[in-house]
């Protein structure tokens, strides 16, 4: 029997109006934030998705939660289209689905304690109140390796790495069976990544949580992800089990991204060829025709600039969107 997807994307975009200072004009201009992406996430599995900055991944986490609403498509989490869910619908299926957010010193409330940021979306949800919270509160200190008699301290008296382990108990504060993490680590220093990252990986055994990893980085990604996508330019252009797309990635645009990664190895990072790709990401506002990556790709034919190619199965569980590979 097939598994059941927990989070199923279809055909969901996001178009952003651009601002016009020009009073009467009329506007038409739309960045192309998110351009029709669609994948399954499985019950216990991480998807990782990656991508340079601007690709549209942070806004396309943001549209799966509904914090942004679609242009259009279609999000399903448990076999419900949260894009037709509204209000008191849309509050009780968002307990299920949290965020944990790149930037832990924006992300948490200068104001606030500790026990206010991790209670507060317990008291939104009624789950717990009075001392069973404050317990509950400590406990998910301990949880991500926190003291919990820090329960009364404020963010700016923690370190980076700390404050980030708060947005992770906040997150599961109210038990989701999704976490959505948007670059969880990016903000944080090197020597602090590899922490918070098995962290996540401890507390999905733990939880039996499921992950959209929203990174940059390859490098970190391919360490915690199953399944990894690929994004370009507001599109998905790869997606693939962890080990098939770091071995052989077969579309241009990934093959450059995995050239970046270095290997452990010093004898193998010798022999490492990288792959500089030339130019800067196109404006979404205006993509260009065809294949997005036919202006920065070194394969580039004369039907890139004209067709968009079709996201196809290559073999088991491997996709791909390029003119120029074949089914095996
Ligand atoms: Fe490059 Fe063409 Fe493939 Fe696009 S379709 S990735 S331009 S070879």
């Amino acid at each position: 029997m097939e598994e059941k997807a927990l989070l199923k994307v279809e055909n969901l975009y996001k178009y952003f109006p651009l601002k016009t200072s020009l009073l009467f004009s009329k506007n038409n201009a739309f960045v192309h934030a998110v351009d029709g992406i669609s994948f399954d996430i499985f019950p216990g599995e991480t998807l990782g998705l990656v991508g340079e900055s601007g690709c549209g991944k942070s806004t396309a986490g943001r549209t799966i939660l509904q914090l942004y609403r679609p242009t259009s498509g279609h999000v399903y989490f448990d076999g419900t289209d949260l894009t037709q869910a509204s209000g008191q619908k849309l509050r009780f299926m968002r307990r299920n689905m949290q965020m944990i957010f790149q930037d832990p010193y924006a992300s948490l409330n200068p104001r606030m304690t500790v026990r206010e940021i991790i209670g507060e979306p317990m008291e939104i949800h009624k789950t717990y109140e009075g001392t069973a919270l404050i317990k509950r509160v400590q406990e998910l200190l301990q949880l991500v390796g926190l003291n919990p008699d820090f329960i009364n301290r404020y963010p700016h008296e923690f370190s980076g790495g700390q404050r980030q382990r708060i947005g992770i108990a906040r997150a599961l504060a109210v038990e989701p069976k999704l976490i959505i993490c948007d670059e969880p680590i990016s903000a944080l220093d090197v020597s602090i990544q590899a922490q918070v990252v098995n962290l996540l990986v401890d507390l999905q055994k733990q939880m039996e949580l499921t992950y959209l990893f929203i990174a940059h980085d390859l490098s970190m990604v391919r360490h915690i992800s199953d399944r990894i996508a690929v994004m370009y330019l507001g599109i998905i252009v790869e997606v693939a089990d962890q080990d098939e797309l770091c071995e052989n990635p077969l579309h241009p645009y990934s093959q450059a991204l995995l050239s970046a990664v270095p290997y452990p190895d010093p004898v193998l990072e010798e022999k490492r060829k990288r792959i500089i790709l030339e130019g800067e990401i196109p404006s979404p506002i205006n993509p260009p025709s065809g294949c997005r990556f036919h202006t920065r790709c070194s394969k580039a034919q004369k039907i890139c600039s004209v067709e968009r190619p079709e996201f196809r199965k290559i073999s088991d569980k491997h996709f791909v969107a390029c003119h120029m590979v074949r089914e095996t």
